[in-house]
């Protein structure tokens, strides 16, 4: 398998529906990372939910597929950070109204902590990504019919880079 594909998703594949999702990312070493007009943050180590919703063409799938993608010019707030933060898990739901500002609400008063302006472009939410010092097992407040999806990492994966040929 090509290795580039990036991530596995399990159970594969996303819907194409539109919905809301909630991206989990996990941020191994402190970094200050750049993002767009927003300028310098210094992110800790640590767990970062980002919440979106996706309802253009291709819906989930699409949407989420380009987050999962590392590499790209970035476009979004979450683009900047995802260039150094790996993928974990995704949760989501395909309720037709929107509720990433609710959920991002949700989250923050599940006791999350909040990166201020983050996401918030183009409405008037504290922030859509939500830091956590641990991995959160599941997020509580966002209603029912949320589906949960697991990201290996590469070293999880039994299909990563091959070992070059010796003596190269
Ligand atoms: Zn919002």
């Amino acid at each position: 398998m090509n290795p580039s594909l990036g991530p596995t998703i399990l159970p594969a594949p996303l819907p194409e529906a539109p919905g809301t999702y909630v991206l989990l990312l996990q941020l191994r070493e402190r970094a200050p990372i750049h993002i767009g007009r927003l300028g310098l943050i210094i992110f800790q180590r640590g767990w970062y939910a980002y919440v979106g919703s996706a309802f253009g063409a291709g819906g989930l799938a699409a949407r989420l597929g380009r987050h999962l993608q590392a590499k790209k010019k970035p476009h979004w707030h979450l683009d900047y950070l995802r260039a150094l933060a790996e993928p974990r898990r995704i949760w989501l739901n395909t309720a037709i109204t929107p509720l990433e500002h609710a959920w991002a609400a949700a989250l923050a008063a599940g006791g999350a902590r909040p990166i201020p302006g983050f996401g918030c472009s183009d409405c008037h939410c504290h922030s859509h990504l939500l830091y956590y010092r641990t991995a959160p097992r599941n997020l509580t407040g966002l209603g029912a019919g949320l589906k949960s999806y697991t990201l290996a990492t590469p070293s999880e994966r039994s299909d990563t880079a091959p070992v070059p040929p010796s003596g190269a």
